[in-house]
């Protein structure tokens, strides 16, 4: 069926799963797995999180959807939400991570333009990541095919551990930085403080805006609620997703307070987002990951697991910060190879690039689980 009627945009694994709980899926042979990738960040309360569950299946029975020409609890509660965890302005709810960052690219453009700048630049990082739409694929510099131009123009790319050249790039012109704290997509790639820092003071001094893309890096996953709280610089708009809606699809475009009211009515808009069901959902997947316990053992065990994995054959770097960790191999392994055969073994992980592993696990996973992974990492790479 999948060959006969679904466009073949995705090179699956050999695995149909059907159910989930925690860490766990069991596939349509009724296997049992170990997931280490959680639906690419996705699922970062684990599958079918009790809250969340309860939660989504109240609001079902209540109300699914209201056109946003009408007031919603759900979405204005979850706005506040996010917001006073973060810049404390106001929020845009979408439907997905590339949807957050379109918001952010027409916010950052108006306010350029209210700036007087005809036609504003954003500056990007090499090996970023930020969607597949147009405005956002053409914030990706890596992923433009020439098969799909024209992209939209007004964005440049520097180099993503050179200070010197971002410094240089960001000028009159510029709307905005955006950038990823760890670049997931491109092999889990920290970017270096000094590029945050000279982000920071560029943007400080041509009055152009830092966008963070927290749409892997937030909702604990490097264990803060937002990567950037452990970090030296606070940015003016940060956009989420991914675990955003405990595995339903929700996002947010979330800006400091001078930020909140750049765009104005009719200036953008969603048939679904922010709906009544998936915002509830996130509320669910916030109250569970926006605990200071949690997020401490995210951190833990984040190191427990990267301890671990250097130990391991085959490995010549580990890179990361808390649940978000790249595995890189020895050169001649191929991670495409060693991921099927993990999948063989009963162990989820994915392959962003070819020399590397990801792992992803859910937040709630323990000590167990972690252990665990290892230990089928160990037999698989020995
Ligand atoms: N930005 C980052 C950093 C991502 O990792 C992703 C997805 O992998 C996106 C944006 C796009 O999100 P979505 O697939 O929900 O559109």
């Amino acid at each position: 069926m999948e060959a006969r009627w679904l466009m073949p945009t995705f090179k699956r694994a050999p695995a149909c799963f059907v159910r989930g709980e925690g860490a766990r899926l069991w596939d349509s042979e009724n296997r049992q797995y170990l997931d280490f990738l959680a639906g690419i960040s996705v699922c970062s309360v684990g599958h079918c999180h009790p809250a969340v569950v309860d939660a989504v299946q109240d609001q079902a029975g209540r109300l699914v959807h209201v056109s946003n020409l009408y007031y919603s609890e759900p979405a204005a509660r979850l706005a506040e939400r996010l917001c006073f965890s973060s810049l404390g302005g106001k929020a845009f709810l979408t439907n997905s991570g590339t949807e957050a960052n379109e918001c952010a690219i027409k916010l950052v453009r108006k306010h350029a333009r209210g700036r007087g700048i005809g036609e504003p630049e954003i500056v990007v990082l090499e090996g970023a990541f930020h969607g597949r739409t147009y405005g956002a694929l053409s914030a990706t510099p890596g992923f433009r095919d020439d098969a799909f131009g024209p992209y939209l123009s007004g964005f440049v790319s520097v180099p993503r551990d050179d200070p010197q050249a971002l410094r240089g790039a960001v000028g009159e012109r510029t709307a905005a930085v955006l950038m990823e704290l760890i670049q997931g997509e491109t092999g889990v790639h920290v970017i270096p403080d000094e590029m945050l820092i000279a982000a920071r003071e560029r943007c400080d001094a041509s009055g152009a805006l830092l966008v963070l893309d927290e749409i892997q890096t937030g909702m604990g996953r490097t264990g803060s609620l937002w990567a950037y709280e452990q970090l030296p610089v606070r940015p003016d708009v940060i956009t989420t997703a991914k675990a955003l809606g405990g595995g339903l699809p929700v996002g947010a475009c979330v800006t400091t307070p001078e930020l909140g009211d750049v765009l104005q009515p009719g200036e953008h808009g969603s048939t679904f987002a922010g709906g009544p069901l998936v915002a509830t959902a996130a509320l669910a997947a916030l109250e569970v990951i926006d605990d200071g316990a949690l997020l401490r053992q995210v951190r833990e065990l984040g190191a427990r697991l990267a301890d671990g994995l250097r130990a391991l054959p085959g490995v010549s770097e580990v890179r990361g910060r808390g649940l978000m960790v790249g595995v890189g191999l020895d050169e001649g392994i191929d991670a495409s190879e060693v991921a099927d055969r993990l999948l063989d073994q009963g162990l989820i992980v994915n392959q962003p690039v070819p020399s590397t592993l990801r792992l992803l696990p859910p937040l709630v996973i323990g000590e167990a689980e972690v252990d665990e992974a290892l230990s089928i990492l160990r037999r698989v790479l020995g």
